[in-house]
């Protein structure tokens, strides 16, 4: 079982060490390596994250491992090669014409791939699967890199993507991670809170990455933390916000331009909120007071409803007297 284990870290190791040779040393990897540089990152960030290339090409990572004494079973299992639909027996690369991301545990050991596609085609990022050794759920992307830095600042900065990770390490911003897939786990949460007093989300600004900071902030106040939330402008991921307007600028929305999570949910359902009319307004506060509700602070609940009594032009009082009734009869 342990013998097992370490030799899954092994292949790993060892697929992470070639993909990553192939990309920095040959000519199968200019493609990949341009592509890299087109997006802005340099040569030793690309070292430093061992960024790699997986070629078009069927079975170079099988031939590879197959030398060193791997049998294809066992690399199939560790996730690392795919077994033919109509020719069971038959083993192929899993990562083809891919740029590849390797993924590490808490402590830096390579468990897993996250691989991009250069340029358009689908899927756009193939990970690995779930296997004994990577479960996403229980992993961060770059956590090994950026616990130092995120105890320093008691603060982690939850990001949605490899490459806003990737850019903001570049531009001297350490304290990210990214979650594997969208939405976080309890378990995730629990590993940034044990390392940081605070929680930064900073979700893409489309309509997938709000929907995925909503759900992750439930989760992070469901064990125990105070998540705030990020929202960038015009819909631009941190790595695009990054190279347009640098890293002065991310850092100043990370100090002034974040929310608590309750003040984001509460943005987020007056967007869709009709406001023009009356009922629109009514329907408005009485979601907007369950959500008020929530909160455990009495403190902060009256200071939200004060902001909504003000703004609506309603007595705080009938606000107040709404959220015991919605504690009293829950929806
Ligand atoms: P890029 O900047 O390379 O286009 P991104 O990081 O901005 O990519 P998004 O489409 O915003 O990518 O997705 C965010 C993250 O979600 C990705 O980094 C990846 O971890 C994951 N992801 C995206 N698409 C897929 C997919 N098809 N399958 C699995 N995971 C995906
Ligand atoms: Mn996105
Ligand atoms: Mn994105
Ligand atoms: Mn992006």
């Amino acid at each position: 079982e342990a013998i097992r284990r370490k030799e899954q870290l092994r292949c790993h190791d060892l697929a992470a060490r070639y993909y990553h040779h192939i990309l920095m040393n040959t000519e199968a990897g200019v493609p990949a390596m341009r592509y890299l540089q087109e997006r802005g990152l340099t040569l030793s960030t690309i070292e430093e994250f061992q960024l790699g290339y997986a070629p078009d090409r069927w079975n170079i990572l099988l031939t590879f491992l197959k030398k060193r004494g791997f049998q294809e079973g066992f690399l199939e299992q560790a996730g690392l090669l795919s077994q033919s639909g109509n020719q069971p027996g038959r083993y192929f690369d899993r990562f083809r014409g891919r740029v590849m991301f390797p993924i590490h545990d808490g402590q830096g050991r390579v468990i897993g791939f996250g691989g991009r596609i250069i340029g358009q085609g689908e899927p756009k990022y193939l990970n690995s699967p779930e296997t004994e050794l990577f479960q996403k759920g229980r992993h961060l992307f770059n956590l090994h890199r950026a616990r130092q830095p995120i105890r320093q600042r008691n603060r982690a900065i939850l990001l949605e993507g490899y490459m806003d990770v990737i850019t903001a390490y570049q531009h001297g911003i350490k304290n990210v991670v990214a979650a594997l897939g969208t939405a976080l786990t309890s378990e995730q949460a629990k590993i940034l809170q044990r390392n940081a007093g605070e929680i930064l989300m900073m979700y893409d600004g489309d309509r997938a990455g709000q929907d995925a900071a909503l759900r992750s902030s439930e989760v992070i106040a469901a064990t125990g933390g105070m998540p705030r939330v990020t929202v960038l402008p015009d819909g631009l991921d941190p790595d695009e916000y990054l190279k347009k307007y640098g890293a002065i600028a991310f850092e100043r929305i990370v100090e002034e331009g974040s929310v608590s999570s309750t003040a984001f949910k509460l943005r987020m359902l007056r967007n869709k909120s009709q406001l023009s009319s009356q009922e629109g307004v009514i329907a408005f506060l009485s979601e907007a007071v369950r959500i008020v509700a929530e909160v455990r602070s009495p403190v902060e609940r009256e200071t939200y409803l004060r902001e909504l009594a003000g703004e609506f032009n309603v007595s705080l009082e009938s606000l107040m007297q709404e959220m015991q009734m919605t504690v009293s009869q829950p929806k």
